[in-house]
Order: structure tokens, then sequence, then C-alpha cells
């Protein structure tokens, strides 16, 4: 079964994007303005802790062919990385 696209916000800029339901335990959204990005389910529940320059992350991932991925790591720490 292939998952069906949702309507939801965007986490770091609030814009209207699609999500589906992406392995592990997360969500890849599309949004117009940040474009396509893994986040899981940890980090969307901490989406006010993800910094400005995390869209800049993404950006400069996607520059070198990465799709990003927000995570949160063992210090409680928002990182990026290519998925
Ligand atoms: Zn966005």
């Amino acid at each position: 079964m292939i998952a069906q696209p949702q309507p939801a916000d965007c986490p770091l800029c609030s814009a209207a994007a699609e999500r589906v339901r992406a392995a592990p335990r997360g969500y890849r959204y599309t949004c117009p303005s940040c474009g396509s990005f893994h986040i899981s389910s940890v980090a969307l529940r901490c989406r006010q802790d993800i910094p400005a320059s995390a869209r800049e992350d993404i950006r400069r991932l996607r520059a070198y062919g990465y799709t990003a991925r927000i995570d949160i790591d063992r210090q409680h720490a928002v990182r990026v990385t290519p998925a």
C-alpha cells in the first residue's frame, strides 16, 4: 500500500505543505518553501526547538544531492543529517 499524502503545516515555516509517513518513525514533508525533507516523530513533537538554521541546512544538503533528515539526538539537540 502506498501512503497517501495528507495536508499538514510545515514544521519549519508553517506554510501549507503535504506529508507522508516515512520509515523509520517519521514523516516526509514536501513544503513549497523548504522543499522535501524527512523529520522524525520525536523532532516533530519538539518542533519549537528546531532552529531557523535548519532550513539553511536542508538547502545546503539538497545542493549536494541529499534529502535532509531532522532528528533529535541523545543530548536532545536537533540534528540535520543526510537521510
Ligand atoms: Zn516549510
